[in-house]
């Protein structure tokens, strides 16, 4: 059989421990005996990023924003330990932040679902996208304890020297805290681009939450700017497509979403994203079945991931020649979400119908035949869990590439 020819290249980052075996049978078993792709390959493997000084992660992120996808594995982030473990020479930096600081954009976060998993929230049927802000707020405070009584004032004061603004703040009568935070329009309006451009790719309406109702200044210049975008900028596109946008108080974003089906974005401010990102993976099962993209806020670059790490835990069992089941279904579809935006923007319609074949594959395996990883299984079987209800992940691999297989050949026929 002929493979997909696709016309443009894609940027691949490779990544660290079992995710990077997990990787590699990924990318030749499931990927390039279909698809003829020009990869631009970086490999950010921790003993590579060290042997560099890291500069092969920025000239990755270069890469993605020369070419719009770039298709990542997980990586580690070093800690004291690490730097031991791999005699590092420095601590460096989290590769996700340096690729997001230089791409910009916002992460969504999405689950796949799966009809055989209990959930805690059985009504969640559909996925629930999630976006979290990822600058300013309690993220770059200044916070303060005083240490007795005093008075606290915050000042502005403007850089063409303008008069100053003083505002009292509080009259501390004895010990306390206090805190100072920011945000800027320009971030806020990167943001507000960045969730509009994914809900218009996923075609699911958007909300974006705040609490306007006791931050009026601070939220509601948040709420003021994605209501002039939206009517400004994606109206029209939004009601062409069959979505709206609409601004809820978070307290009652949460309640909605409980009670919900899910099938929708959710652009959240910094804290509330941090929490209800980690609400929601629990609540859709397993981190194997969280899938990450960011998104830049002209729409045009993606870069998609599997949200969980390099599952550390498994990849010391595989040193020890033990057999380990690590789900590999987020990181096939960090390779599909991937593929899927090259196939939007170079129109390659083969691309994206063998994308979506691969994950259906993924689910199918797992809901129809009932093959999968010991995550699954656990989720379903609990302390009944037994060894015959897991295979290990290799053989969930195969059995998917068979499944491409059958829906690659029907299709054909
Ligand atoms: P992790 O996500 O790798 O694993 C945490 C636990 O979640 C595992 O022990 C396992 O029980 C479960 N789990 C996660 N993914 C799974 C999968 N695919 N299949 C089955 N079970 C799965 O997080 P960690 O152990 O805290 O971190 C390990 C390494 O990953 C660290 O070095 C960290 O820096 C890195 N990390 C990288 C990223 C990234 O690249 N985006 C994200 C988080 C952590």
């Amino acid at each position: 059989q002929e493979k997909i020819a696709v016309k443009n290249p894609v940027v691949e980052l490779d990544g660290d421990e079992m995710t990077r075996i997990i990787w590699k049978k990924i990318r030749e078993e499931l990927i390039l005996p279909y698809v003829q792709l020009d990869i631009k390959y970086f490999d950010l493997g921790l003993e590579h990023r060290d042997a560099t000084d890291d500069g092969v992660t920025v000239e990755s992120a270069e890469a993605i924003l020369k070419y719009n996808v770039g298709i990542k594995c997980a990586t580690i982030t070093p800690d004291e330990a690490r730097v031991k473990e791999f005699s590092l020479k420095q601590m460096w930096k989290s590769p996700n932040g340096t690729i997001r600081n230089i791409l910009g954009g916002t992460v969504f976060r999405e689950p796949i679902i799966l009809n055989s998993i209990p959930k805690p929230i059985p009504g969640w049927k559909n996925p629930i996208v999630i976006g979290r802000h990822a600058f300013g707020d309690q993220y770059r405070s200044t916070d303060f304890v005083a240490p007795g009584p005093g008075k606290l004032q915050l000042v502005y004061s403007p850089a063409d020297g303008g008069k100053p603004t003083v505002m009292d703040v509080y009259d501390f009568k004895g010990k306390g805290v206090a805190m100072s935070m920011y945000n800027t329009d320009d971030s806020i309006t990167g943001f507000a681009h960045s969730s509009f451009k994914m809900a218009l790719a996923k075609k699911m309406p958007l909300f974006m939450s705040t609490k306007n109702t006791i931050m009026k200044k601070y939220d509601g210049r948040f709420k003021d700017i994605f209501q002039d975008i939206y009517e400004s900028t994606y109206k029209s596109q939004f009601e062409a497509a069959g979505i709206y946008y609409e601004h809820r108080l978070i307290d009652d974003m949460v309640a909605q979403a409980i009670k919900s089906s899910g099938g929708f974005v959710w652009a959240c401010k910094n804290y509330d994203g941090d929490v209800q990102s980690d609400i929601l993976a629990q609540g859709f099962g397993s981190l194997g079945m969280m899938t990450s993209e960011l998104i830049t806020p002209d729409g045009k670059t993606i870069e998609s991931e599997a949200a969980h790490g390099t599952v550390t835990r498994h990849y010391r069992e595989y040193q020890k020649g033990n057999e380990t089941s690590t789900n590999p279904v987020a990181s096939i579809f960090a390779w599909t979400r991937g593929l899927k935006h090259r196939a939007g923007l170079d129109g390659n319609e083969p691309l994206k119908a063998f994308c979506d074949d691969l994950e259906k594959a993924c689910v199918e395996v797992i809901d129809i035949d009932g093959i999968m990883t010991k995550d699954l299984a656990l989720a379903i079987h609990g302390k009944e869990m037994k060894r015959e209800h897991w295979v290990v992940t290799d053989a969930y691999m195969d059995s998917v590439n068979n499944k491409l297989k059958q829906k690659m050949a029907a299709r054909a026929n």
